[in-house]
């Protein structure tokens, strides 16, 4: 007689095998469905859930004592119109980037709502929203040299590689960035780029950058930052007082190397850490 021991049992794990890679796959489409969800209701349809801007406040001091008086500043109220991502590439951006794999375990629920998320040591991971706006004002050319101060869970970053492959991220929490490399390389950014150190200092051997992205608030915008920012780019950075709402800004350098800042909408983000009075520092 045959034995069909072994056969039966090939089937068997076969069918296993189909049974548990069917609902993986299908969990991924579920995920790309949220992803959409989050574009269209979130990112397309926004309506104003948060009062907006602070019009009474008077504009923040945006470059600190030490260059007062040599930047012209231009600030206004926050620019309310900016409720809905226009930028198609931004949506497809954010169609095509899994934030689940950026949230950590016992978050996974919520990857896809519009809400920043605990990802350890104190920091969060962005609000989609907040990340589109940013990436929006940000404006990224193709092959355009940006820099990212405040790589958390590499999710910005990864936004960024779907506009230029030749995109810097520096986090100074070094687990944050070892966690973030891994998944940082499978868009194309390695060690070299995704970087531990302080960002309040930029890569000086780097730069000038046709883009910096600051995705921690600052009470006034780092020199070395504004430095290198190359004529004619932009800096987006949160500003205003830690543990308190900032304003997001767009700071704009000119050909000529003027600059100008207005405020765009009212947000609250981690603080940016380190700088010159950081306490490892003299
Ligand atoms: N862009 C991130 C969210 C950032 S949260 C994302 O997409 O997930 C802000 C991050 O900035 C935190 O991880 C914090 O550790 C980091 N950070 C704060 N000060 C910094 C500094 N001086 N240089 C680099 N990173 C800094």
């Amino acid at each position: 007689m045959k034995n069909w021991s072994v056969p039966i049992q090939t089937l068997l794990f076969a069918i296993a095998g189909l049974a548990s890679a069917l609902p993986a796959a299908a969990q991924e489409d579920d995920r790309a469905a949220e992803r959409a969800g989050m574009v269209q209701e979130q990112l397309i349809n926004r309506r104003s859930s948060s009062p907006r801007g602070s019009s009474g406040a008077p504009p923040p001091s945006l470059f600190g004592d030490a260059s007062r008086g040599s930047m012209p500043m231009v600030s206004s109220r926050d620019l309310d119109e900016h409720l809905r991502i226009q930028n198609g590439k931004v949506l497809d951006a954010m169609r095509s980037v899994p934030r689940h794999w950026f949230v950590p375990a016992n978050m996974q629920r919520d990857a896809y709502a519009d809400r920043p998320l605990p990802i350890g040591y104190g920091q969060t991971i962005s609000q989609p929203y907040i990340v589109a706006l940013m990436t929006e004002l940000l404006d990224p050319k193709p092959g355009a040299k940006i820099l990212e101060v405040g790589t958390g869970s590499g999710y910005q970053a990864a936004i960024l590689t779907k506009f230029t492959p030749n995109v810097y991220t520096m986090e100074i929490v070094e687990p944050l960035q070892k966690q973030a490399l891994p998944r940082l390389q499978k868009f194309g950014l390695g060690p070299e780029r995704v970087i531990n150190g302080d960002g309040y200092f930029g890569l000086e051997k780097i730069g000038p950058f046709d883009g910096i992205i600051v995705t921690a608030a600052a009470d006034h915008i780092p020199p070395p930052l504004l430095q290198q920012l190359r004529p004619g780019a932009r800096m987006i950075i949160p500003i205003g007082p830690v543990h308190a709402t900032q304003r997001l800004v767009m700071v704009e350098k000119d050909a000529g190397g003027k600059v100008r800042s207005r405020s765009v909408h009212p947000v609250n983000f981690v603080p940016l850490t380190g700088g010159p009075r950081a306490p490892d520092k003299k």
